[in-house]
């Protein structure tokens, strides 16, 4: 076994592939970029080494200095992980060259499954299904719309070097062709500098189901059954399970055999996965799978393999990368119960999942389940690479438990500071289609209205914002909660909260026993209106609330932290599966930084403005709310620094403004003696 490798990767690989290394007695050289200094990666692993800027090109991507490293650090052998190096045949002869092995499968079938049109031919003639369609070099596009006619629509025009969804069109009628054609291949130049594409017909009702296979450099190679990864969005997976839910040991044994000989064809080592496409629209058939392409590296899901298995898939690269044989034969291998993985990504679902960047204030995982992280809390998710936070693993002994062990996974998961997916998670593993596991890789986009939807707060979050937000002393409410408001004087609260741009006045009645009455925008209500909730609170701590509703006993994630640049306070409910995030518009209306001097309003950011809430002679005071801005996913609110009159207003809603500029005047007033 070798004595060290290096981990040519960052995030939740590096750390998953650290994990197996050092379990095995084997040293691990992490290589890191000017913005993952702090890396989890880099902490977990024995030596790092620092190999360039943040972006990839001059980091992760630079083969070069990665070789170096690893020579320079005594490594016998380097991982590649996924993305990045992983599945780039030239660096492969590189690594070899410089004397090194490279934990994966050959140049030689990396190359052969690279370009998709060459693997299908290929695939092909090993006497594997691929999909029907135009794998050919003739790119002239009236032929290739006379071979698109021939095909019939729907249709989908892939890049043969894509990959992540990237140059993929998917053409409904003739009449779309042409434009779909221009604008696939302007993408595959831009992401793969090659716009050569291929044809292949719709499959309608599709499943993606795609098989793990592992060979060894004696020849032999096995499979690791099979995947489901039908829930996409973008073409990327984002829930995936195993085994595929509907698999028949007829259909099981087709798709295998099939996997094996794609993989026999490239004498292909180490760990890969055949993906197939598959025909969902009734019971799954021998004859209704389609090869798509191979990935020739370790991927995101193996988890649910490992896990299903119980086996650990880098400790297999490892082991056959030193020159030993599988070990496990395919006889050995059994299915034991089924598993999900979910992948929790800092990004806005609703608005076409663009993923953002920001700073994990809190981050919390359920300790009952698998979770692979490439970051901890207080670390940044940052605009440079993947901005996957984590991937939650779970297994249970069918699918059933599976999907409530998930839902239990997710409901124990906190991540506050940064938008993510957690709730669309959420709500996706109780989609219907899913808990029947008559899902396609349509169903995300067919459902996306129903799975965004409800996610506005109701009236019970805002009170318990405005409970985190008040930030009682943790003694008080101990020692109890009456004596706690006896001590601070008042039986009534007003805070007021902001809910993406809208101030919201909400007034708390603290009755005895712990009782709370919230009335909600207070103004709208007239005295002797019933409170829209009441609640006995029981506990409130920096993390959780916990309090008693309808006789229910609740707990909620409550966390509050002070946002970066301004230090607003944030706050951050998590209830019923659902996170909402609020801001403390007492806090915005007191902050100072950053907007001007006394006689301007700057945009601290650049941002889009949402609200103008002044004119001009209009008299403010200190501290008045007069922009909303938004920027950084956020919506700040900034305020008169001082009493005066408004000279001027330079800015609308929906204007665009960059940091700095001045976005409203104060009149200028003599000096005061
Ligand atoms: P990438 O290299 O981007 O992973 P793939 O060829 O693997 O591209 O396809 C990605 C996804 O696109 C699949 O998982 C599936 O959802 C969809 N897809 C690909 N080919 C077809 C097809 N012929 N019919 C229907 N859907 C397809
Ligand atoms: P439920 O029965 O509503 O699922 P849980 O016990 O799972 O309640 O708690 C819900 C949330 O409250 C969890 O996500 C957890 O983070 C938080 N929580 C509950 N109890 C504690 C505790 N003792 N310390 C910290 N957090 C807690
Ligand atoms: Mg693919």
């Amino acid at each position: 076994m070798f004595k060290r490798i290096l981990i040519a990767n960052r995030g939740e690989i590096a750390c998953r592939i650290i994990r197996s290394a050092h379990a095995m007695g084997v040293e691990t050289v992490a290589v890191y970029s000017d913005a993952d200094k702090q890396a989890l990666h880099v902490k977990k692993a024995s030596a790092a080494i620092h190999i360039g800027d943040a972006a990839a090109a001059a980091s992760y991507l630079d083969g070069q200095k990665i070789i170096q490293a690893a020579l320079d650090s005594g490594a016998q052998a380097i991982h590649p992980g996924y993305g990045f190096l992983s599945e780039n045949p030239d660096f492969v002869d590189a690594v070899n060259a410089a004397g090194l092995v490279f934990i994966g499968p050959s140049a030689d079938a990396i190359r052969a499954m690279g370009l998709k049109d060459a693997a299908k031919q290929r695939i092909s003639e090993a006497g594997v299904p691929v999909v029907p369609g135009y794998h050919g070099s003739n790119q002239a596009p009236d032929f290739l719309k006379q071979e698109a006619d021939n095909i019939g629509y729907p249709l989908l025009i892939k890049a043969r070097a894509g990959g992540g969804g990237k140059g993929m069109r998917l053409v409904s009628s003739p009449a779309e062709f042409n434009d779909a054609l221009d604008s696939a291949v302007r993408e595959s130049i831009a992401s793969f500098g090659d716009g050569s594409i291929l044809l292949e017909k719709f499959i309608e009702s599709p499943r993606h189901i795609e098989v793990q296979v592992f060979g060894d450099s004696s020849g032999q190679v096995v499979h690791l059954f099979e995947r489901d990864c039908s829930l996409q969005r973008r073409h990327q997976k984002v829930i995936e399970e195993a085994p595929a839910p509907g698999m028949s040991d007829a259909v099981r044994k087709a798709m295998t055999d099939a996997a094996i000989t794609a993989a026999k064809a490239i004498n292909y080592t180490s760990a890969g996965t055949v993906e197939f496409i598959v025909d969902g629209a009734g019971p799954l058939r021998p004859d209704g799978f389609w090869f798509m392409e191979m990935n020739t590296r370790l991927q995101v899901e193996h988890p649910v393999t490992e896990s299903i298995l119980g086996i650990d898939l880098v400790e297999w690269q490892l082991l056959v990368a030193a020159g030993s044989p599988l070990p496990k034969q395919q006889s050995d291998l059994r299915i034991q119960g089924h598993s999900l993985e979910a992948r929790l990504y800092a990004e806005d679902p609703s608005n076409g999942f663009l993923p953002v960047s920001g700073k994990l204030h809190r981050l919390v995982f359920d300790e009952r389940c698998r979770v692979d992280a490439g970051v901890e809390e207080s670390d940044n998710i940052t605009p440079f690479y993947d901005p996957m936070i984590a991937k939650i693993i779970v297994h249970g002994s069918n699918r059933t438990d599976a999907i409530s062990a998930m839902a239990d996974a997710l409901d124990n998961t906190c991540v506050a500071g940064t938008q993510t997916n957690l709730s669309f998670l959420t709500s996706l593993i109780q989609q219907e289609q899913f808990l029947n596991a008559s899902m396609t890789t349509g169903l995300i986009d067919d459902c996306l209205p129903e799975l965004l939807a409800s996610k506005e707060p109701e009236p019970i979050d805002h009170l318990l914002a405005c409970l985190a937000l008040i930030q009682w002393p943790t003694e008080v409410t101990q020692s109890g909660f009456l004596s706690g408001f006896r001590l601070f004087g008042a039986a009534t609260k007003r805070v007021t909260l902001n809910f993406q741009g809208e101030e919201h006045h909400h007034k708390l009645v603290l009755g005895p026993q712990k009782s709370i009455q919230f009335y909600k925008d207070e103004s709208q209500f007239v005295n002797g209106d019933a409170p829209e909730v009441s609640i006995d609170l029981e506990e409130i701590t920096p993390n959780f609330i916990r309090f008693h509703e309808n006789g229910r006993r609740v707990v909620v994630d409550a966390f509050v932290w002070q946002s970066e640049p301004f230090g607003d306070s944030c706050v951050y409910i998590k209830r019923a599966g659902l996170a909402h995030n609020f801001t403390s518009a007492n806090a915005l209306t007191t902050q100072e930084q950053g907007s001007g001097d006394a006689n301007t309003v700057k945009a601290p950011m650049t941002g889009v403005i949402r609200v103008v809430s002044t004119k001009p002679g209009q008299q403010v005071a200190e501290g008045d709310a007069l922009v909303v801005l938004e920027a950084m996913k956020m919506e700040t609110t900034l305020t008169a620094a001082r009493d005066g009159v408004v000279e001027a207003v330079y800015c609308a809603p929906n204007d665009s403004v960059n940091d700095g500029d001045v976005l409203i005047q104060l009149a200028v007033e003599s000096e005061k003696e």
